[in-house]
């Protein structure tokens, strides 16, 4: 168990031991990585973070977390971010550790937990399906009770960095009779189970980040069941909050907007104002997204729930992060086009790496479309 008590240490102190702790150890080149960055890269932060007892802030003290109340778990967050540091494969810290602690068995519990931390156990997710996206809930992965056994058959995709996991954790049909959600059972899975075929999938940078995962005939023990069966449903959707406020950090595109402005200072752009028009807007965007995250991160340090209403947080810092990153690879001209890290002038500046990074953050976590729908829904409260 940690012998500190973060939450009792005045906000300034935290975030300056953090910060201090996160520019001394973590590695200067892996400092924001314009892509998800692999295990094999990151393993040693991984252990440097879990000798510090720092691996799971969200977790409590007496599963071997930080325990961190929501106002200084935001505050680990943001330094994270400020400092550029890389997310690793870290479902298992966010999703399965607090699945497990609410739904979970005691020997699930004694099982997974501390091998999730240590990092023996590394997890994927394996919610989405070739039809079966936005639409989760018409998920068609099947698992058919034979014994003690569950038989699973179908297949899952866009599943992240499940080439580098050990595990998956999946949402599957158990019940064909029932309506949609009703039927969904939340289930672990061993990789190296036989019948499980993983196949990377790569994205139009080079990087292979997901991948297809397929099950033929795949037996998992009854016992790898979490909750209760066909409620699986409930469980995943449990899960909202911190990752909805994380990925509206600002942070990501006012990183790109520091490279924008040193490369239109090298280039003299600064005397043309069609450019000073478009760089204006696009700063005012930015200047508009980061108030909107201060405004929720104040609801969440006074422990108040986030409403429908943060998706338009998503919407807004991935909207503005691709906008401006489309600006970067125009502003990069000839250049802009070149792959990898150019230098122009003595400004390092890899023009399509922000581009390509953040094109599917209008994808993931729900599209933009579906969170405008969400607004529109609950929100506005317009006729659907
Ligand atoms: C980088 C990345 C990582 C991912 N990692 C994982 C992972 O680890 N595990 C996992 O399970 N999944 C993962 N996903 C999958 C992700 O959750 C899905 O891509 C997402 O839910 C959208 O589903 P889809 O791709 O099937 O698109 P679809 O749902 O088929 O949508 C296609 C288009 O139609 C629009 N659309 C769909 N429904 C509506 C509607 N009702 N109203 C208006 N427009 C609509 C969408 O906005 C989109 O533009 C990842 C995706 C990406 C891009």
């Amino acid at each position: 168990m940690a012998d500190v008590d973060y939450n009792a240490l005045p906000d300034n102190d935290f975030r300056r031991d953090v910060r201090t702790f996160f520019e001394s150890r973590y590695p200067e080149e892996m400092r924001f990585l314009p892509r998800r960055v692999r295990m094999s890269e990151i393993r040693g932060w991984w252990n440097t973070l879990y000798e510090k007892g720092w691996i799971a802030p969200n977790w409590p003290r007496e599963s071997g977390g930080m325990g961190l109340d929501a106002g200084k778990m935001v505050i680990f967050l943001e330094e994270m971010e400020r400092h550029g540091v890389a997310r690793p494969a870290d479902q298992g810290i966010t999703q399965v550790g607090p699945i497990l602690m609410k739904y979970g068995t005691q020997e699930q519990k004694d099982f997974y937990l501390p091998r999730t931390r240590s990092g023996e156990i590394i997890w994927c997710q394996g919610y989405s399906e070739p039809n079966a996206g936005s639409d989760l809930a018409n998920l068609q992965t099947s698992a058919v009770i034979d014994g003690e056994h569950f038989v699973i058959n179908g297949a899952k995709i866009w599943t992240s960095l499940a080439q580098d996991s050990t595990h998956i954790y999946l949402l599957v049909r158990t019940d064909r009779e029932a309506k949609k959600q009703k039927g969904i059972s939340f289930v672990l899975v061993d990789l190296e189970t036989p019948g499980i075929t993983i196949r990377p999938i790569r994205n139009i940078a080079g990087h292979e980040e997901f991948c297809e995962v397929f099950f033929d005939n795949v037996r998992v023990p009854r016992d790898r069941l979490v909750g209760k069966l066909n409620e699986g449903w409930t469980i995943a959707k449990a899960l909202l909050g911190f990752e909805r406020l994380n990925i509206g950090s600002p942070r990501r595109p006012q990183y790109a907007l520091t490279r924008l402005e040193l490369l239109a200072r090298s280039k003299g752009l600064f005397d043309d104002a069609g450019f000073v028009d478009r760089f204006t807007e696009i700063k005012l965007d930015l200047e508009a997204l980061a108030s909107l995250y201060a405004r929720y991160v104040a609801q969440v340090k006074r422990g108040e729930p986030l409403g429908h209403d943060v998706s338009q947080l998503k919407v807004w810092a991935m909207e503005t992060w691709q906008r401006l990153s489309e600006l970067l690879v125009e502003t990069g001209a000839e250049d802009g086009v070149v792959e990898g890290v150019t230098d122009i002038d003595g400004v390092e500046i890899d023009f399509l790496a922000p581009f390509y990074y953040s094109r599917p953050g209008t994808i993931y976590g729900g599209s933009s479309e579906i969170q405008r729908n969400i607004l529109s829904k609950y929100v506005l409260e317009l006729p659907s």
